[in-house]
């Protein structure tokens, strides 16, 4: 049997094992059967083990995406704020809390890392609203100062 990968004809029956990773979790399969290549280590896997391959891949995706979806959830309960003011304070899309938590969209990690560190810190909130609200306020000076911008080079 010619590799599918480089032409080889090393292929060898093999049982190993094989460790999938995704997002900080990792899972290893065990007895995995498969024919690979010697020369360049590509390989398929019989059905059997595909079909686990699939199953543990799908799995892990899950475990990993669930995980983050109810983190979020239960963080924003425990805060005791709607999605959508959540999503004010954080300065995202009205809906995208809505989504975090039903997986639909994996959150961003920076917004996850600081989710969990508002969750240790609540008092954090003010601050981030205080700073939300001073850049309003910075926005709002910066429209004032190009609005007599305009007047003067008009007058
Ligand atoms: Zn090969």
């Amino acid at each position: 049997m010619k590799c599918p990968a480089c032409g080889q004809t090393n292929m060898a029956e093999t049982i190993r094992e094989e460790t999938l990773a995704y997002g900080g979790q990792s899972l290893t399969l065990h007895a995995m059967h498969g024919t690979f290549c010697s020369s360049c280590g590509e390989g398929i896997w019989d059905a059997e083990s595909y079909r686990r391959y699939t199953e543990a891949q799908a799995g892990l995706l899950r475990t990993v995406k669930g995980d983050v979806s109810a983190d979020i959830k239960r963080i924003r309960k425990s805060l005791k704020l709607t999605q959508t003011e959540l999503a004010e304070i954080f300065g995202v899309g009205k809906v995208a809390f809505s989504r975090y938590e039903r997986g639909e969209t994996r959150p961003p990690a920076p917004l996850v890392t600081l989710l969990k560190l508002v969750e240790r810190h609540p008092e954090l909130l003010v601050e981030m609203r205080g700073l939300k609200t001073q850049g309003e306020a910075t926005r709002g000076a910066a429209q004032c100062l190009s609005q007599v911008a305009k007047k003067r080079a008009v007058g």
